[in-house]
């Protein structure tokens, strides 16, 4: 087998800034001696022998890597794919999701201290996404859980499984989810190889919220309590096992956002040993941002953005976004903007209550 990387060069003669990333990723994980070949599809030259076998494999996409086996040539736009598939060494698999949230042993996830959190904020500060979540992985391991619900947390998912640390990722299914959000969870599942740490509300207080009040009380007296037993309770329970947590929260999302750090000592929920660090990689991005990261590394996404949806929460809670509009105006849209939050990043248990 001989694996050719294809690297671009741009027109003004710079490296492209995914052939970098890539190229990390296979030292990280000690896979680098398995590329035999490096060439380069140069922009300003389209004889150069990158942009040559581009346009023989109608490939777009940078870097991209070619593996000849005999006759035969196989294209690789992924590198995870490539390092799953094709590259020998116990790490070239992603690495395995936690199950049940239990807190196993990590790197040194010591408790974070407000001093370390300012500390973080001032180091990171002109940091790229990727670089605070290896920080986070590296510190904490498999003790940190990605919140996986939308296209954010897949770019986190992405870049977490790009590290080569192991990680974990939960979602909350609060039973009113779409069809084709829960067939993108499982797509998710399956194109990284992770699990997926499901939790579900307590059957009890949704059944008394239903018998009380129906099926759409959150129509009449808001979406608070409906969101408290479907999410907000699920979420403190996922939390309880770990010691981080990544979210894909933007500054840019909502109005209620705005103040979002990359990261945060979060005391509105309690970890294995009190309260958690909170890391919001994504927190300076835009949506276009996003959107850019996502194509590029061909991840798989809710089918429902094809269809207008920009954030995408429980079903009758959420509608296709209108021209213009902004994107958390979709969601609870019977509701203050101020309001469109449910309540999964907000403070909730007094510093007091904590015991350390
Ligand atoms: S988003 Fe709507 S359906 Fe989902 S938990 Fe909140 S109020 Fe209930």
């Amino acid at each position: 087998m001989h694996v050719t990387m294809i690297k671009k060069e741009l027109a003004d003669g710079s490296p492209c800034k995914k052939c970098i990333q890539a190229e990390e990723v296979l030292r990280r994980r000690g896979l680098w001696e398995q590329i035999d070949e490096v060439v380069f599809a140069k922009e300003a030259d389209p004889a150069s022998l990158g942009m040559q076998l581009a346009a023989r494999h109608h490939v777009e996409l940078a870097p991209f890597f070619l593996v000849k086996e005999g006759e035969r040539e196989v294209v690789y736009t992924s590198v995870i794919e490539l390092m799953r598939e094709r590259l020998a060494s116990p790490m070239s698999a992603p690495p395995p999701a936690v199950v049940n949230g239990s807190a196993k042993a990590q790197p040194n996830g010591e408790h974070p201290t407000d001093a370390e959190v300012v500390e973080l904020n001032q180091r990171f500060a002109a940091a790229e996404p990727l670089a605070v979540v290896d920080w986070v992985l590296a510190r904490y391991g498999e003790s940190a859980a990605i919140a996986f619900s939308g296209a954010e947390d897949v770019t986190l998912i992405d870049m977490a499984a790009s590290t080569g640390h192991r990680f974990s990722v939960f979602t909350l299914d609060t039973g009113r989810l779409h069809a084709e959000t829960y067939r993108f969870l499982d797509r998710v599942r399956k194109h990284y190889g992770i699990e997926i740490v499901t939790l579900f509300p307590a059957h009890v207080a949704v059944e008394s919220l239903v018998r009380k009040k129906g099926h759409f009380s959150f129509y009449e007296d808001g979406h608070g309590e409906c969101c408290g037993i479907r999410k907000v309770e699920p979420l403190q329970r996922a939390l309880s096992g770990y010691r981080a947590w990544l979210s894909g929260q933007r500054r840019d999302q909502s109005p209620t956002r705005t103040a979002v750090e990359l990261f945060q000592l979060d005391r509105a929920h309690r970890g294995a040993t009190g309260p958690l660090l909170k890391s919001n990689p994504l927190a300076r991005t835009s949506l276009g941002d996003v959107w850019e990261y996502l194509r590029e590394r061909q991840a798989p996404t809710n089918e429902l953005h094809d269809r207008g949806y920009i954030s995408i929460g429980c079903e009758p809670c959420t509608r296709a976004s209108r021209p213009g509009e902004h994107e958390r105006a979709s969601r609870w849209w019977w509701e203050e903007s101020t309001k469109r939050e449910c309540g999964l990043h907000t403070h909730l248990v007094p510093e007091a209550d904590y015991k350390i």
